[in-house]
């Protein structure tokens, strides 16, 4: 009744101060709790986007925890929360241990406050590389873990690849994750998408949607292709041929892709510091004023919800093979 009475509060502090076009998209986002009580649908770009409908990742599942929960980005488009439980699954079958889950969307995605450029559209999620340790984490450690960095401490980038950490485990994770077909590319750093082509073997087709790219060393980006009951996502180019290894790598190991800023120039602003409403899709309006999701409808549709009371199995023993 209380959670109603604010629920009626708020929608009226809205209707008092309407979303103006000018509005920073990333304060009216930032401050949404709940996903959109619409039908999922996902609006514009990966970059520059929003979504309807989104349902949120418990924190724990049988094989899978969620990291940094406080800052609620565990949202995404029904086709994203469901895969990641199916990665979980089957990365277990795999020998993974489990999958910290990191930043996926907030609740009805947008521009953050801080962080990732996109994870706008509800269909990009970010998964620890560091396996998950056989026991429930605490809040507090959920907060404050570390991820494992992946490469060489200390080294010039591109750093290389640190043997010490890198285990089978993460390749086949990573392996596992490009196999779906709604999966549409993974980001990597570029030192793992060189190790993974070094160790990939004959089966090399799932490696063409491993993309290097900055960062990405302490977790990997799964991002789907627009879903069905979505006209106006934006679909990303496609990843072209081959396996992108060897010479089309080849810039990624230059001098070039890091340099520091020249001394003197002015960094442009982020996007998200200057992203009006005016920028999103006009769909994005209407997902901002529509009602949220009750919480318990919001976690996990009917099903879902169902296969999450019964307990959950102890963790498994087995790690991944060094
Ligand atoms: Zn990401």
């Amino acid at each position: 009744m209380i959670r109603l009475f604010f629920g009626v509060l708020a929608a009226l502090a809205f209707l008092a101060q309407p979303v103006s076009a000018a509005s920073l998209a990333k304060n009216l986002f930032g401050a949404e709790d709940l996903p959109a009580d619409m039908s999922p649908a996902t609006y514009g770009f990966y970059s520059k986007g929003c979504f309807a409908g989104g349902v949120g990742l418990s924190l724990d599942g049988p094989n899978w925890q969620v990291m940094r929960p406080s800052r609620n980005r565990r949202w995404g488009h029904p086709a994203m929360i469901g895969l990641l439980q199916k990665l979980s699954r089957d990365a277990a079958k795999d020998g993974w241990p489990g999958l910290l889950v990191g930043d996926i969307s907030q609740p009805r995605g947008g521009p953050m406050l801080t962080g990732h450029a996109s994870h706008q559209v509800g269909l990009d999620a970010d998964i620890w590389l560091t396996p998950m340790p056989d026991r429930r984490l605490t809040r507090d450690e959920r907060e404050n873990l570390s991820a494992t960095d992946m490469l060489v401490v200390g080294a010039r980038e591109p750093r290389p690849i640190n043997d010490k950490v890198w285990t089978a485990g993460q390749a086949a994770v990573i392996k596992r994750a490009a196999s779906y077909p709604e999966v549409q590319r993974i980001l990597v750093h570029p030192s793992i998408k060189k190790k993974l082509c070094e160790t990939a073997g004959r089966d090399r087709a799932w490696l063409n949607k491993v993309r290097p790219f900055w960062g990405h060393n302490y977790h990997f980006h799964v991002r789907l292709r627009c879903q069905p009951g979505s006209p106006q996502c934006r679909p990303q180019k496609g990843t072209g041929r081959g396996d992108g290894c060897g010479e089309a790598m080849g810039w990624w190991f230059t001098r070039q892709p890091w340099l520091p800023p020249k001394p003197g120039v002015k960094p442009k602003p982020k996007a998200r510091d200057v992203m009006t409403m005016a920028a999103l899709p006009k769909a994005c309006r209407a997902v901002l004023a529509a009602q949220p999701k009750s919480p318990g409808d919001a976690i996990f549709s009917a099903t879902t919800a169902a296969a999450l009371a019964m307990p959950i199995p102890p963790l498994p023993k087995r790690r991944p093979d060094r």
